[in-house]
C-alpha cells in the first residue's frame, strides 16, 4: 500500500476544502469496505484519505423529511434491511440491501459509498434508479439535487465535481400504491458480485420502471409508460418483445471474468419476465382490500 495521509475533519466545509484543494490525489472514506481493498491492492494511490465518520453535519440516520424518504452519507446496509419504513414502502431496497456482501460487509458498507464506487454491479443501484432517487452532493459552491440517472458515467466514475461529497440520497415518498422487487443472478451461492442485477416497480398508472445493473459500464433505468408491461393479462411473448426494447441500454464486457455477454444478456431477459410479474403481483397483493 502507497503512503498516504489520512485526514478526519469535524466540519463539511473542511472536508469539501481538501478534496477541492487535492482533487483526483482525494478519496472520502466511508465504511471503507470499497476503498480499503483499492488502496491495498494498489488500483488507488491516493495522496490523502478524508475519513468523514467525524463530520458532524454527516449521519447515518433515514429521515422523513418534506416527501421524501432521505438516507445520510453514513446509513449502512444494516439499517437500510432494518428499517420498517423502507421494508413497507421501497421493498427492493431492502432486498437489495440485504444482497450486499456478508453481515460483518453490512454493517459498514454504506448505500452512498455504494453509489459512489459506480460499480456497474453495485446491487442497490437498479432499486434507487427504479424509485427515481437523487443524489444530494455540497462542495465549495455550494448544495445540488441530481436525479441519479444522471449520476453514473461507467465504471468508479461519477459526475460529482471537484470537492464535492454526496451528502444525502433522497427517495420520493410513494404517491400510490406500487408493486416492487430486487433480483439479482450470481456465479455461484454465497458472497459473490452480480452477474446481472435487476429492480422492477409497477404503479396503478400502468407505468413499468425498470432498472438493471452489471451488464454495461453502468446501471440503466428504462421506463415502459405504455401500460401494456404492467398488463397481468399480456402474454410473456410481448412482454418479452417490449423487454428486448427497454434493455437496448445494455452491453456487457467481452472480457469480464465473470460470466460471458451471451449469458449476461440471456439472464437478464429471464430477470426482466420474473421482475415484471413479481412486481405487478406485489401491487395486487397492495391493492387487496
Ligand atoms: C467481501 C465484499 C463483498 C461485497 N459484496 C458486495 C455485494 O454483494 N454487492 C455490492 O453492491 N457491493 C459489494 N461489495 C462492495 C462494497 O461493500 C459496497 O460497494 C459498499 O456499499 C461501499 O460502501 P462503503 O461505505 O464501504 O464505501 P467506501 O469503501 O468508504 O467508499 C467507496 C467509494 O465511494 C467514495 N465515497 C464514499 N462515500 C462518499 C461520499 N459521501 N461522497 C463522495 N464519495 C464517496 C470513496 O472515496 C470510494 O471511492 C462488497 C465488498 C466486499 C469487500
Amino acid at each position: 500500500m502507497r503512503p498516504f495521509e489520512y485526514e478526519r475533519p469535524s466540519e463539511l466545509a473542511q472536508a469539501t476544502s481538501l478534496l477541492a484543494e487535492y482533487g483526483p490525489e482525494a478519496r472520502p472514506l466511508a465504511g471503507g469496505t470499497d476503498l480499503i481493498i483499492r488502496l491495498r491492492d494498489g488500483s488507488l494511490r491516493p495522496r490523502v484519505v478524508v475519513d468523514m465518520k467525524g463530520i458532524d453535519e454527516l449521519d447515518g440516520d433515514i429521515r422523513d423529511d418534506d416527501g421524501y424518504l432521505r438516507f445520510g452519507a453514513l446509513t449502512t446496509m444494516t439499517d437500510i434491511a432494518a428499517d420498517s419504513r423502507v421494508r413497507r414502502d421501497y421493498p427492493a431496497l431492502a432486498e437489495s440491501a440485504l444482497f450486499v456482501g456478508s453481515v460483518q460487509i453490512r454493517n459498514r458498507a454504506t448505500l452512498v459509498g455504494n453509489m459512489c464506487n459506480a460499480s456497474p454491479a453495485a446491487d442497490t443501484a437498479p432499486a434507487l434508479l427504479a424509485y427515481g432517487a437523487l443524489i444530494v452532493a455540497t462542495g465549495p459552491s455550494g448544495t445540488r439535487h441530481l436525479p441519479l440517472e444522471e449520476f453514473f458515467v461507467r465504471s468508479g466514475v461519477t459526475t460529482l465535481a471537484r470537492g464535492e461529497l454526496v451528502v444525502a440520497i433522497e427517495l420520493p415518498r410513494p404517491t400510490s400504491s406500487r408493486g416492487s422487487v430486487h433480483l439479482r443472478r450470481t456465479r455461484r451461492r454465497g458472497h459473490d458480485l452480480a452477474s446481472v442485477t435487476l429492480a422492477c416497480a409497477v404503479t396503478p398508472d400502468g407505468k413499468t420502471r425498470i432498472a438493471y445493473g452489471s451488464v454495461g459500464p453502468r446501471p440503466v433505468l428504462a421506463i415502459d409508460d405504455s401500460g401494456r408491461l404492467a398488463d397481468p393479462s399480456l402474454p410473456d411473448t410481448d412482454k418479452a418483445g417490449l423487454l428486448d426494447r427497454l434493455f437496448a441500454g445494455a452491453s456487457p464486457s467481452p472480457t469480464s471474468m465473470r460470466a460471458s455477454p451471451e449469458y449476461r444478456l440471456a439472464m437478464l431477459r429471464v430477470l426482466g419476465l420474473r421482475g415484471v410479474k413479481a412486481a405487478i403481483d406485489r401491487l395486487a397483493s397492495a391493492q387487496a382490500p
